[in-house]
Parts: C-alpha cells; structure tokens; sequence
C-alpha cells in the first residue's frame, strides 16, 4: 500500500521509518529542512514536491504536523492535498490540535469522498522510535479497524475516544494535565531545595510517595537533573497544547484556573528564549524565578 507521509519532525521522522519497516511505500516532501526527507529516502521513500503531489500516489496519508495552522495549509493550502486526494482514499492525523479543526477539514474532505481517521499521539521521541506509542483515536470503528495494521506500526495502545475530532480532545486534557505536573515539579523542587532538601533525595521519595507523577521520570533525568534541554518535546509546542486547552475553556464557559497559571507561564519561559528547549525548560524557568536550578 502506498502512503503519504506529512511532517518529518521529531516524532515524525522515527514514525515513518516505522512505517517503512512494516513494509508499506512510503511517499513524502521536504519542508524546509531537508535532512529527514533525504533519510527517508534512503531508507526507500519516494521525495515528492509537494502534499498534492503525494495525495495523487497514495490510498493513504498520515500527518504529524506542529498545529492547527500547518494542518489546515496542508489541506486546503496551495498544492494542497484536496487538490488531489483520490475517492476512498484515507487521511490519518496525528497531529495535536483542536478536535473543531479536523472535523472542519473531514467536512471538506467528505465532499471528495475521502475519511479521516483522528489520531494525535503520546509517548514523546523514545516511544516514537521504538514504535510503541499510544494512538488517541476518533473516528468510524471500521474505518480504524481496517487500518490497524498500518496504526500498529507506530503505536501499540490504540484507544477509540469517539468520533473525530475526540481523540484530539482526550490528548488535550493529557497535555494539559502533563504541563501543569512539570511545572509544579519545577515550583516545588525548588522551594524543597531552597529549605534545604537535596532534589536527587526528593526526587527518591516522592517516586515512593503521594505526590508522584510520571512526569518526574520523563522529564527530572536526562533533562531538569543535568540542566539539559535537548527537545525532545518543544516548549513552544507545549505551549500550544495548553493554549488549545485554554481557548477551548473559553469557547465552552469552563473555568480553567490551573490551565491559564500554566498558560502564562509556558508563555514567559517561550519569551525569555526558551521556545525551541524542551518544554521541561518551563519548570527550569519556573525554579529560577525562586533562584533555584534543580541540577543534581
Ligand atoms: P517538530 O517541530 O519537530 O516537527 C514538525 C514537522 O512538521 C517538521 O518536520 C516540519 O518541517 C514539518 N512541517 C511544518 N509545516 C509544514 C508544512 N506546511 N508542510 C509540510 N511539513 C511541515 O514537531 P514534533 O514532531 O515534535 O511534533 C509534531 C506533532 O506531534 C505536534 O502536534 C506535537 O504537539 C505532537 N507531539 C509531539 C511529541 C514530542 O515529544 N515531540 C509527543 C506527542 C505529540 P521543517 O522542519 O522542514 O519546517
């Protein structure tokens, strides 16, 4: 089967080496960075010129692209893949934005007979590369269940939230869940560090304790312990996410109390120059506003 393959970032690229491996065609373009178009390549993907282009050769086409805007240029933009996606064909998103934007886009695309499969991801690098991602899935059962084995290729925990437009949903309260972990880690780290605890000992309790969150694995090694900030996962594209949450609050009357203190804070660390470091920076940034560095 021949697929497309639309944003070859961080998660992307190691997606669709993924994909490659399981034995499917894979056709893609280069953005503006042409390095992962040309490792795809060398691995057997055909470099096509545009996502027009790459909607006329395949039954299939996958996106992980940074948002809401890159998603809706894809689509509908110049060269775009309305232009030439073919009937029955399939568009599986992986991208995190809002649920409204692709249900916009399956409105359009059902004009042409094409479906939508709704399909952000969570996992972060490693299990992108290692093909173990979980899969957020909205959409038509039968349409998900037809291409599992294709899904099957990134993701091993697949969950079918809805309709599309809802596995986006579910992955937005992930994400706002995990920005407001990492930083109250930043925040309280460095109030415990301040008082005179070692982080490393705080870090060893609290894995054993009530406080605990996961996100203290992904983000205290290899990131807050070493002051490293090697993305991983983007600030700015952190930002994102807990601003979809935000907006999303204020479309439906919700308060989001704890959501708009991460809002504000993810958006001082982005303009204090830390939008390309890895979201961890914000609690970084968060615990230099108490004078603390949380390195063990
Ligand atoms: P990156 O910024 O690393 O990659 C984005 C990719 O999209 C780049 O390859 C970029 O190309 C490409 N791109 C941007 N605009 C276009 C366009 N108009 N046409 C074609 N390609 C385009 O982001 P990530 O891979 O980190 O994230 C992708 C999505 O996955 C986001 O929605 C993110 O929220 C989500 N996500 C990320 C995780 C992570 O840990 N990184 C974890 C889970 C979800 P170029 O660089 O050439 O401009």
């Amino acid at each position: 089967m021949n697929v497309g393959f639309i944003g070859l970032g961080a998660m992307g690229l190691p997606m669709a080496m993924n994909v490659i491996k399981g034995g499917y065609d894979v056709y893609t373009m280069v953005h503006s960075n042409r390095s992962p178009g040309e490792q795809l390549q060398a691995l057997g993907a055909r470099l096509c010129s545009a996502p027009s282009e790459i909607a006329a050769q395949c039954e299939v086409i996958i996106t992980v692209l940074p948002a809401d805007r890159e998603l809706d240029a894809v689509v509908l933009g110049e060269n775009g893949l309305l232009e030439s996606m073919r009937a029955g064909s399939v568009l599986i998103d992986m991208t995190t934005a809002k649920g409204s934007t692709l249900q916009a886009l399956a409105k359009e695309l059902e004009a042409r007979e094409v479906r939508v499969i709704d399909a952000p991801v969570s996992g972060g690098t490693t299990a992108a590369a290692s093909g173990q991602l979980t899969l957020i899935l909205g959409g038509d059962q039968a349409l998900i269940e037809a291409h599992k084995p294709l899904l099957e290729t990134m993701g091993k925990k697949l969950f079918h939230c809805g309709e599309v437009g809802a596995g986006k949903t579910v992955k937005m309260v992930n994400q706002q869940i995990a920005a407001i972990n990492v930083l109250a880690i930043g925040e309280a780290f460095a109030l415990g560090k301040k008082a005179g605890a070692d982080p490393q000992v705080i870090y060893q309790v609290l894995k054993e304790s009530s406080g605990y969150t996961r996100m203290m694995d992904l983000r205290i090694p290899g990131f807050l312990a070493e002051d490293r900030f090697e993305p991983g996962f983007k600030l700015d594209l952190m930002k994102k996410d807990v601003n979809l949450a935000v907006e999303m609050a204020m479309e439906l009357n919700t308060p989001l109390t704890l959501g708009s203190a991460a809002s504000q804070i993810f958006a001082a660390a982005s303009s204090s120059g830390l939008g390309e470091k890895d979201f961890a920076a914000a609690a970084a940034y968060l615990a230099s506003t108490a004078g603390e560095n949380l390195k063990f």
